[in-house]
């Protein structure tokens, strides 16, 4: 384990930006949101970005491939292009873990090339929480807040900031901070991870618990009364899914240009009315219809297809962002039974 003083950070900072572009996040009137580090940005001490750093690996809008026209031939224009290093810095538990569902869908059999050049470019570095506020549950997912997963763990103290590698990649950036951090002994993260972990425990989601869900549960849950009550309010607006870090909906689209077409891809909402729209018209004609195929997804499909993980972290960006203050955690409660209260 290695450490260095608080104030000496932004040496840290500089020479991790000598060989790769460094994000940090960074606070604003709207918040805190990930920005390209340069000397002197201080990094915020807020527990979430607004929005999640599954941006840093898949973009909200991005272009896939285009088609130029001339006369009767249409030359087909693959624009993908390898991507520079890049590491992202203090991301937390919840936010980590996300990475691994997003894997799950962009990695697998067929691989999405783009997603996955970003994965082989990036690092990331991982800062575990001390002050976890009551819209935290990511323990209902088996998370550890307190040991963040990651190519590199951050503990910040008083005084300090300890780095512990974890992978090949983690490594290799860690022992690049050789001349600007030192050997360390991890007294003081234990102590630090046993007063997180106390609070924690205190939090009012800390009893919350997702056994009632999983794969299989289709039947159980599908016809539930309490879709209409729950989804009577739901505006339809997709902010719970653009500021959750798990959900992965996308829309292709074709711009046409002067002498072409673009075909680019941007995120896209199952909350939304011409959400997978067809020629037919829509699978999902009524709001309840898709206000249930997001939690459906998130706590029976997912997991159902992915060896019992659950594509919700707990992050709690959408309890405080829902405009009507409708979330995951009033579905679980309301349709999982007595076990959840
Ligand atoms: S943020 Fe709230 S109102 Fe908007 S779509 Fe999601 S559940 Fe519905
Ligand atoms: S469903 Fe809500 S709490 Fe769960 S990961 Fe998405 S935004 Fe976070």
């Amino acid at each position: 384990m290695r450490k260095c003083s608080l104030n000496s950070i932004d040496k840290v900072f500089e020479v991790i930006s000598q060989s790769a572009k460094l994000y940090l996040p960074v606070d604003s009137e709207n918040g805190a949101s990930y920005k390209l580090w340069e000397s002197g940005a201080i990094m915020s001490n807020a527990l979430n970005t607004v929005r999640s750093p599954k941006d840093f690996f898949f973009p909200q809008t991005e272009n896939l491939m285009e088609f130029k026209t001339s006369g009767k031939l249409i030359e087909v224009i693959d624009n993908r292009e390898e991507k520079e290093d890049f590491v992202i810095f203090g991301v937390r538990a919840c936010d980590v873990k996300s990475f691994e569902v997003l894997d799950r869908v962009f990695l697998n059999d067929i691989t999405d090339t783009f997603y996955g050049n970003r994965r082989q470019h990036g690092v990331i570095i991982s800062m575990a929480c001390t002050r976890p506020v009551e819209t935290c549950f990511c323990q209902t997912f088996d998370i550890d807040a307190t040991n963040p997963e990651g190519d590199i763990t951050c503990w910040k103290t008083e005084n300090s900031i300890y780095f512990r590698a974890n992978t090949d990649k983690g490594e290799s950036l860690l022992a690049k901070l050789d001349s600007v951090t030192e050997e360390a002994d991890d007294t003081q993260v234990k102590m630090q991870q046993e007063k997180t972990a106390e609070i924690m425990n205190r939090l009012p989601l800390a009893d919350l618990k997702a056994d009632a869900f999983g794969g299989g549960k289709t039947k159980q849950f599908f016809n539930h009364p309490a879709w209409a009550e729950l989804s009577e309010a739901c505006l339809g607006c997709g902010t719970c899914t653009f500021v959750c870090p798990t959900c992965q909906c996308y829309d292709i689209k074709d711009f046409k240009t002067n002498d072409g077409v673009i075909r680019f891809r941007c995120w896209d909402s199952c909350m939304y009315s011409e959400f997978t729209k067809m020629a037919h018209g829509n699978n999902r004609i009524t709001q309840l219809e898709r206000f249930r195929q997001r939690f459906m997804h998130k706590l029976v499909y997912y997991p159902e297809n992915n060896d019992g993980l659950f594509s919700c972290v707990g992050c709690g960006r959408c309890l405080s962002k829902c405009p009507i203050s409708m979330n995951i955690v009033k579905v679980m409660k309301k349709i999982g039974g007595n076990a959840n209260e």
